[in-house]
């Protein structure tokens, strides 16, 4: 799924740097990696140089399901900061458990806050915020 391009998005954004820019080219080529270790398999995230599992120098971008659970959640009630108009509140903040064992920071959507749950299966939705940078947020799998 792809949302609409927001030219007046005011949110922060990610800065890109060579070791994270890799993560957001994949996002914003609606096809997400994440590093993988060649030598012992395990997948590592947040961006690292070295697998932290074994300590090679072996990790390499790898295309992930986008499937996932929900692992941890809350609900941000009030404007964090400025950007953020009444009609952003309240939004969910999760961590998501991907299929391959890493956990992501998100925002899980389309379904109300008071819905999300520990355990709920979900999927990724790419949001082109602007032009030249897409999120990676979540919503429910359908046919649990
Ligand atoms: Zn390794």
């Amino acid at each position: 799924m792809t949302t609409q391009t927001n030219e007046t998005y005011t949110k922060p954004l990610p800065e890109a740097d060579p070791e994270d820019r890799p993560y957001w080219e994949s996002l914003k080529r609606h096809a997400m990696e994440i590093q993988r270790c060649s030598e012992c398999g395990e997948y590592t995230f947040l961006p690292k140089p070295l697998c932290p599992n074994c300590l090679a120098d072996a990790l390499v971008w790898t295309r992930v399901s986008g499937r996932g659970t929900v692992w941890g959640t809350t609900t941000q009630s009030h404007p964090p900061l400025p950007s953020f108009s009444a009609e952003d509140m309240p939004f969910n903040i999760s961590l998501v458990e991907l299929a391959e064992g890493v956990r992501v920071c998100t925002n899980v959507i389309g379904c109300p806050v008071e819905d999300v749950r520990i355990g709920m299966e979900v999927e990724v939705v790419y949001d082109d915020v602007t032009d030249d940078v897409t999120l990676a947020r979540f919503r429910p799998v359908k046919d649990q």
